[in-house]
């Protein structure tokens, strides 16, 4: 049993680590403050791999792998949680299913862009009317004359605004059941396509979130993404993925917090002392560390499983489950160890505390979590 990471990924984790303190962290109060993603940073996050990290090596991607994928993530959500999640979205919702499941055709097209930041990733599941309940979609996909026509309103969608093309899941036959759905690849600019303008949101502000319209689009054959009728389970399985990086994004975002608290901890004075001196901050510190630690290890199991070919749903989902629960504690706690400075926006901790606490809800719920966990704890005991 190993816990060490191999010195690729240290020097990677290095190099993110770098990257995010010098573009990242000066501007993430800006990023969250003006509710822009910060575009410009786009072409630098490529340079470095970073928006390419699940595309195969022969579509120009980096292929970094499943550890490394959730150690930049990580360091990326410790600096600004705005473009953690929307790298996460990027490279689990949307490279992963092209990768996994696109024609040589679709993968020649796409993924060089989208591995460029020509175009984010973006997968379109969630609609107004059903989110956790993936059967209750109502966006439809219909053949017609050798072309799919898809009508619906998806909503929540991360990076709409920044790509060129939306993996879109769709009932495609309603009285097939679970095979009654599929996903179907679309380009923005086919026309009936709307983005609507970006969600208000109360974190990861700098993140775009869009409502997406489809009115009669019609796509050609070809874009279907995998097997007509599969939708569901391939849905499952990026999902599988793309917890693992929302686990990897609340741990950096309560690593970022707990760092914050203790700079804070040892320059503020109360009754004489450093507040680091008190208990009860050193406790909040000591459970942040330990909690941090313990969800960390959750991630990189799931990721260590994922990459290893081996099932990972199970862990996917404590991991989530774990890390983004624990990133709403760390983070409140680092609020209260900064006091009245802490629920200021002056300090870097408040924001914090409003990123994660989207943790518990994208990408599956904490009640969902808790269901598939106890789906498999059933089956094993
Ligand atoms: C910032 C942001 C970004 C997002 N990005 C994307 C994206 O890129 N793509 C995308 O498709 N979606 C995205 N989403 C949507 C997100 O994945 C959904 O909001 C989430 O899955 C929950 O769905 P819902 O909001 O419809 O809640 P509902 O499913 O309506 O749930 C409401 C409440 O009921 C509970 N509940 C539901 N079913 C059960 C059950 N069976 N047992 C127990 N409790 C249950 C839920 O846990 C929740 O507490 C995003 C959301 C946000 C806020």
């Amino acid at each position: 049993m190993g816990f060490q990471l191999s010195e690729e990924q240290q020097m990677f984790r290095s190099a993110v680590r770098a990257l995010a303190e010098k573009e990242l962290k000066p501007r993430a109060r800006e990023i969250d403050e003006s509710a822009e993603f910060p575009v410009d940073l786009i072409p630098k996050m490529a340079e470095m791999g970073l928006l390419s990290m699940a595309i195969p090596e022969e579509c120009d991607g980096a292929d970094v792998g499943a550890i490394s994928i959730a150690i930049a993530i990580e360091e990326i959500g410790r600096v600004c949680g705005s473009t953690g999640l929307s790298v996460a979205a990027h490279t689990s919702l949307g490279c992963f299913p092209l990768a996994r499941w696109g024609t040589p055709e679709q993968k020649g097209r796409w993924l060089p862009l989208l591995g460029s930041g020509a175009s984010m990733g973006a997968l379109c599941l969630t609609e107004p009317g059903a989110g956790s309940d993936l059967r209750g979609v109502k966006a439809r996909g219909v053949r017609d004359r050798g072309d799919w026509v898809i009508s619906g309103t998806k909503a929540w969608i991360t990076n709409a605004s920044l790509a060129k093309v939306l993996v879109v899941y769709l009932q495609t036959d309603p009285e097939a059941g679970k095979r009654g759905y599929s996903m179907l690849l679309v380009e923005t600019d086919r026309p009936g396509v709307t983005i609507h303008p970006k969600e208000k949101k109360m974190g990861v502000r700098g993140s775009p979130t869009h409502q997406v319209s489809f009115d009669d689009v019609r796509v050609p054959a070809e874009n279907l993404l995998g097997e007509e009728g599969r939708g569901l389970q391939q849905t499952l399985e990026t999902l599988d993925g793309g917890r693992i990086g929302i686990g990897a994004l609340a741990v950096g975002i309560a690593q970022g917090a707990l760092e914050e608290a203790v700079t804070y901890a040892r320059e503020r004075t109360a009754f004489g002392r450093p507040v680091a001196d008190f208990q009860a901050i050193q406790w909040m510190l000591a459970d942040a560390e330990t909690e941090i630690e313990a969800a960390r290890l959750l991630v990189r199991r799931a990721a260590w499983l994922k990459e290893h070919g081996q099932r990972f749903t199970r862990e996917a989902a404590m991991a989530k489950l774990y890390a983004s629960e624990m990133a709403e504690r760390v983070t409140r706690n680092a609020i209260q160890i900064l006091g009245s400075y802490g629920y200021s926006s002056e300090y870097p901790v408040e924001r914090m505390y409003r990123d994660a606490r989207l943790m518990t809800i994208g990408e599956g719920t904490s009640e969902v979590q808790r269901l598939v966990i106890a789906r498999q704890v059933l089956k094993r005991y």
